[in-house]
């Protein structure tokens, strides 16, 4: 596995040759620029009642409206390192990052679009499949998470991984958060701020979108056909990166 949303790689790419390989294809997500957002969705929208159990029957995703992600917005970034403290430490190629802006420019039409790319969250992680502890596993409303207790740092999950989603911590933490343990030699990932979602609130990341007046990601309950993001999943055009692998990602983008 070569190239493969090589994070280092990503900066400039061709618009054609970005989306093949994102789509449908094997390679390189690159750092995205696009023209400016305004508003996307103008409702924070749901999450489960703290005194409720994690339930099966919920799916929870997320729905990013890359028409509404500005270039060179990194809002979402920040909000997820200050929520759950994790940061670089100027090493590119092995710092940690839980989500990360990826920008393309489509040089025939000069059509430029932003998205951020975390953890997808699949109905079928590959991540879960290699994992020899158990470390990795997914809960019964979709989130993937790993346990820090039982992982061995091995990075079989890295490598599975097709969205290259997943850190390793290289360095000693010490400013972790209660609600986010994390420890050098195990790996990182976007937990879909499940400490947040638990408790009835949104994911750090679309609540700072929102608030910042993009509105670009919506967080939902994917399998409720009341939701706002079952509603837009339903009705407008979505995609879901790398389909073509079948791991049915809980993270969907609308134009692409
Ligand atoms: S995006 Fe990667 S880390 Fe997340 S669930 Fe899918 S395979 Fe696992
Ligand atoms: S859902 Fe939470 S952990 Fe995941 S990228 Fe957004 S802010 Fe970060």
């Amino acid at each position: 596995m070569t190239d493969t949303l090589d994070r280092a790689k990503e900066p400039e790419m061709d618009f054609d040759v970005a989306r093949r390989r994102f789509l449908s294809g094997g390679a390189a997500l690159g750092t995205l620029a696009l023209a400016p957002g305004v508003t996307l969705f103008a409702f924070p929208a749901e999450a489960k009642p703290a005194h409720e159990a994690t339930s099966g029957s919920v799916r929870w995703g997320l729905l990013v409206d890359i028409t509404k992600c500005e270039p060179e917005c990194n809002t979402c970034v920040k909000a997820c390192k200050a929520e759950n403290g994790w940061h670089g430490f100027d090493r590119p190629k092995t710092d940690v990052q839980w989500i990360r802006k990826v920008n393309v420019r489509d040089p025939k039409s000069g059509r430029k679009f932003s998205l951020p790319i975390m953890c997808q969250h699949c109905t079928a992680p590959t991540c879960v499949d290699v994992c020899p502890t158990g470390a990795s596993f997914k809960r019964v409303d979709g989130v993937v998470l790993v346990d820090k207790h039982l992982c061995i740092g091995c990075r079989y999950c890295m490598m599975a991984c097709p969205y290259k989603a997943r850190s390793f911590v290289h360095e000693a933490i010490d400013d972790q958060k209660p609600h986010a343990p994390r420890g050098k030699g195990t790996v990182d990932a976007c937990t879909l701020c499940v400490h947040r979602i638990d408790q009835g609130r949104i994911p750090a990341c679309a609540e700072a979108c929102l608030k910042d007046g993009h509105g670009a990601i919506l967080f939902g309950d994917l399998n409720d056909p009341t939701s706002e993001i079952h509603k837009r999943v339903a009705t407008i055009a979505t995609t879901q990166i790398r389909a073509d692998l079948g791991l049915d990602p809980g993270v969907r983008y609308h134009g692409i």
